[in-house]
């Protein structure tokens, strides 16, 4: 069978009769079988979780039963979100045998929505990563052009919806690994504002930064997944209850950073993505130029935090209470060496900056530092974002520098780094953010990211359905 495009496609099929819900999930996992060998977006499948699932949908649809929107809709989970039961890597060597002792908040929730959970996405070892190279598992293939990488790290929940394994997916997004990867395959990808959703059950890279969030085929699915995935939740103290907020969507007011067509940016990619952005004007919105001074901190920033926070993290990983273990005899050795096996070459990188970033006569020059350049860069958001008359009421700019890059490209991390120059701003600043696909450049997807105050997530999903159903 065809598998349907979107959520509303799969509800309307299911309550026809068009297809079963074990039919639909025996497609989809028959075809993740057959494509993942080329595309290795899968790490794992949780077939009899989905087949369970989708017997129970069948059944209820049978005694006709109301079925909610997310019932037998297929979704993938990224490898560093625990499902009970079943192998959570976070991309690792050190976690190659774990399996997760209990549901993520998230999959609680998708489960009773009646989600079918059809499987574990491959990502870069711990989320760190542009490219989903560094995955212990081997790199996934962008399905536009496979000598190309998906992004990352959410690379394989990225591949998996492009590639049509599934409807909507769940990332991560720590620096834009939600973001840049739907941007470099085509899709939705939508990192919700810092405290949205509960990071419960996700295996933590930088605490203060890492959100889960929703890759779709379309905005309205991935407005529905947050819908059900976002509130508070007792077990995460950062996460809020969320306020809807009140937004009258014409009028409103759009601001163009400067600072992110810059220096780096690729010449084709930049004249569409103004090109783009100018029809909005036809939209019925204003456009203005703003400036974020602080943003061209915002990457040196970001990974003196980041790394720090990875060093701590990453700290509990000593070979006695997770995952792999060098099972040396002696306690310091076996510390030693279940870490330099089980991690990979860009995890130790970053635990060795962080550790630095942290030790005794550094802090103060890296790490608190960077704190308080931090403060400055969200103050930039604040003040454009001010409700006075020069106030804007959200910011539209690229996701990406550049298209997909080739396997194998970037060989220095400082240029892989480079990648996410656009993204890691909203998460210092704790902003939603969507990346939406807004054409092509040479053939490769490209994405237009839109970026609004705190909070404001509802606004940011409503204004990206503006501009999806404009381009229809
Ligand atoms: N690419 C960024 C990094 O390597 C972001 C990762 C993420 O968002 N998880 O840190």
């Amino acid at each position: 069978m065809d598998l349907p495009k979107t959520i509303s496609d799969v509800h309307n099929g299911l309550i026809k009769g068009s297809f079963s819900c074990i039919e639909l999930t025996k497609s989809c996992l028959a075809k993740i079988k057959k494509e993942n060998k080329n595309l290795n977006d899968f790490l794992n499948l949780t077939e009899d979780l989905a087949l369970e699932q989708a017997e129970k949908i069948d059944g209820k649809i049978s005694r006709r039963e109301k079925i909610g929107p997310l019932e037998g809709v297929s979704v993938a989970i990224k490898d560093n979100i625990l499902v009970e039961g079943y192998k959570t890597t976070a991309g690792s060597k050190i976690l190659e045998d774990y399996v997760a002792p209990y549901d993520a908040t998230v999959i609680e929730k998708l489960k009773k929505a009646g989600a079918v959970i059809i499987g574990k996405t491959n990502l870069d070892e711990f989320a760190m990563g542009s490219s989903t190279e560094n995955s212990a598992f081997g790199v996934v293939k962008n399905p536009a052009d496979t000598s190309r990488v998906p992004g990352g790290s959410s690379g394989g929940s990225a591949v998996a919806v492009a590639a049509d394994h599934c409807l909507v997916a769940l990332g991560s997004d720590t620096g834009g690994s939600i973001r840049q990867p739907a941007a470099f395959c085509g899709v939705v990808g939508f990192k919700p504002s810092y405290g949205m959703i509960s990071r419960y059950g996700l295996i933590a890279m930088a605490s203060s930064l890492d959100q889960i969030g929703p890759l779709a085929n379309n905005v309205e699915d991935a407005q529905l997944i947050f819908n059900i995935i976002k509130g508070k939740d007792i077990f995460d103290s950062t996460n809020i209850e969320s306020k809807k907020t009140k937004t009258n969507e014409h009028n409103l007011k759009i601001g163009v950073p400067k600072e992110f067509f810059g220096e780096g940016i690729d010449k084709t990619l930049k004249e569409r993505t103004e090109r783009e952005i100018n029809k909005f004007t036809d939209l019925g919105f204003e456009l203005k130029e703003i400036n974020l001074p602080h943003s061209e901190y915002a990457l040196a920033v970001y990974y003196i935090i980041m790394s720090a926070e990875v060093s701590a993290n990453l700290a509990r990983y000593d070979g006695i209470k997770y995952g792999f273990s060098a099972k040396d005899r002696n306690l310091l050795d076996n510390y030693l060496e279940s870490r330099t096996k089980g991690f990979g070459d860009e995890a130790r990188r970053r635990i060795m900056l962080g550790t630095y970033a942290l030790s005794a006569g550094y802090r103060d020059a890296y790490y608190n530092k960077a704190q308080k350049v931090r403060t400055l860069i969200k103050q930039d958001f604040e003040k454009v974002f001010s409700p006075s008359a020069d106030g804007v009421d959200f910011i539209l700019a690229p996701t990406t520098p550049t298209p997909a890059f080739k396997i194998g490209e970037k060989k220095d991390p400082l240029s892989m780094y480079l990648s996410d120059i656009y993204t890691v701003p909203a998460n210092l600043a704790g902003l939603p953010a969507i990346s939406i696909p807004c054409g092509r450049v040479n053939g490769l997807p490209i994405g237009l990211q839109i970026i609004g105050p705190q909070f404001n997530d509802h606004l940011v999903l409503e204004i990206a359905q503006i501009y999806e159903q404009s381009n229809q």
